[in-house]
């Protein structure tokens, strides 16, 4: 009460102050969400940051299907630093906030430190303001996973200003320079390190920052809201936010039941695609526990371009050998001109080291480790003339057309594939 009556009595002073900024003044600037004290040059980058975050507030109300009535006192006084020695000779950051590398929260105060690009900046600042509205409305912001993924969840933006829309993967890496979540997460693909989303649930608090913590928060959070099937249970646990151990995420996986297998099969294909531009709309991957177990018969399936993942509605038992063969063409819209492909791909075009437009399959096993910390990569394959698979376990057999995730909305047709017993 003391900080926050000092701290307020600081702010109203130097709203005071009018004229060009000196060097040793910070700037201030009022909003209905938000009262920001920083020493990043640009007015009008303050000015944005302010709008940006008052643009934000209803829509996280939204996110979370509450009324803005429950804000109606909902105010953060925010510190956007870029050298805190003059926030500290300012008694602006108390001591009990701990030495932080990017952002801090403490009720309805946060503390931000300035980066090298307004995007991450206006992401640090939102992503602060998310948990102090979490305090705000539950009391708490649950255990750490669903604390910064949420956070991360509606930090992540497109736009800024009044037109900023939360909840935005941004399209390219040019769209939100220095923010690194991909980058880190394609490290940890790369090294074999994707967490399972047991480990992910797991997570203990740190107050490190560590980038990849908080993406493959953000990555559950974004799949378990994405889903319409898992959001009801996920809306709901931001309400049992004063609970940060074990219960919290006992009652969600109560609340999901039978479905954890299939969202911890749908986490593993997510975490091998989710980059720029994916699209949680397009990226779904339908699967059910009643999916029935294939009789052999023959099997036919279109694959669509504009779509991720597509299962052919079976699951392959164990010790199955299936032949996979695959016709027809598609167009991949681009510039100058429209590029068509046949199953094989575009041999001079190439994604992720494999020709675009190409078929690609993969085995996804219905069964997985619940004890396992990490996760085993997606085996993919691109078509061949007569492809064959021996099936070692029981899997969904899914299938996709190699593209860039921001790039498929405009893409046509379709192949038609053929799913045999092989002899
Ligand atoms: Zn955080």
């Amino acid at each position: 009460m003391f900080q926050s009556q000092l701290i307020f009595g600081v702010g109203c002073f130097f709203a005071l102050l009018a004229g060009p900024l000196r060097a040793d003044e910070l700037l201030v600037r009022d909003g209905r969400y938000i009262h920001l004290t920083t020493d990043i040059a640009s007015t009008e980058e303050a000015e944005n940051l302010v709008a940006s975050f008052d643009a934000a507030v209803p829509q996280w109300m939204q996110f979370w299907d509450l009324d803005t009535s429950a804000i109606a006192d909902f105010k953060v006084k925010a510190c956007v630093i870029r050298n805190k020695a003059k926030f500290n000779q300012r008694s602006l950051i108390p001591a009990t906030v701990p030495n932080f590398p990017f952002g801090y929260a403490l009720g309805s105060q946060v503390w931000v430190l300035a980066q090298q690009s307004e995007y991450y900046t206006r992401h640090l600042l939102l992503h602060e303001g998310v948990h102090s509205l979490a305090y705000h409305l539950f009391n708490g912001a649950g255990p750490t996973w669903f604390q910064e993924g949420s956070a991360e969840l509606l930090a992540t933006h497109h736009g800024s200003g009044a037109n900023i829309k939360i909840n935005r993967i941004p399209q390219s890496r040019e769209d939100a320079p220095y923010w690194g979540r991909f980058k880190r997460m394609s490290q940890a693909t790369n090294n074999k390190e994707v967490p399972s989303i047991n480990t992910v649930l797991g997570y203990q608090p740190n107050l490190t920052g560590d980038v990849a913590t908080y993406s493959w928060s953000w990555a559950a959070c974004m799949m378990l809201s994405s889903y319409p099937e898992y959001r009801p249970a996920f809306v709901t646990a931001a309400q049992r936010g004063k609970e940060t151990g074990p219960i919290f995420n006992r009652e969600l996986q109560a609340t999901v039941g039978k479905q954890w297998p299939i969202l911890a099969a749908r986490w593993r294909v997510a975490c091998h695609d989710l980059n720029y531009g994916f699209d949680w709309n397009n990226e779904q991957v339908k699967l059910s526990a009643k999916d029935p177990v294939w009789n052999g018969s023959n099997l036919t399936l279109q694959v669509r371009p504009d779509q991720g993942w597509q299962s052919c509605g079976v699951r392959i038992p164990r010790g199955a050998k299936i032949s996979i063969s695959a016709e027809g063409e598609i167009t991949l819209a681009d510039q100058p001109k429209p590029w068509t492909s046949q199953p094989p791909g575009i041999t001079f075009r190439y994604h992720r080291g494999r020709p675009l437009g190409q078929l690609q399959f993969c085995l996804l096993p219905n069964a997985n480790d619940p004890q396992a910390t990490r996760i085993e990569p997606l085996e993919i394959h691109g078509i061949e003339n007569q492809s064959i698979i021996n099936v070692a376990e029981y899997s969904w057999l899914l299938f996709r057309i190699n593209d860039e995730c921001g790039k498929m909305n405009d893409n046509r047709g379709s192949y038609q594939v053929s799913i045999q017993r092989a002899r």
